[in-house]
């Protein structure tokens, strides 16, 4: 994680990501995205985001205030630009 701009920012650690990657196809799984907050922000990719993502990966965006979850939105490059990926709420 970025430290000094936590708030907006986010870094995957290229070892961690090899490990969990590692562990995954040992499953016989794929990663096909990641997740991250915004802490007082909408679920919505910013700039930042557009910026650092990859084609053909879902961006699961959890919006975050202090009372709670506000809102969960999956993102996915396409040309470029993000367009929303629908999510299958699970009931419990
Ligand atoms: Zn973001």
């Amino acid at each position: 994680m970025n430290e000094t701009r936590a708030h907006d920012r986010y870094e995957l650690d290229p070892g961690d990501f090899l490990v969990t990657d590692e562990r995954a196809r040992a499953d016989g799984l794929e990663i096909v995205g990641v997740w991250h907050s915004h802490p007082d922000h909408s679920a919505h990719p910013s700039e930042t985001d557009r910026e650092a993502a990859w084609e053909g990966w879902s961006y699961v965006i959890v919006s975050v205030t202090r009372d709670g979850i506000a809102d969960v939105r999956a993102w996915r490059l396409s040309s470029n630009e993000f367009v929303e990926d629908p999510i299958e709420r699970c009931q419990p």
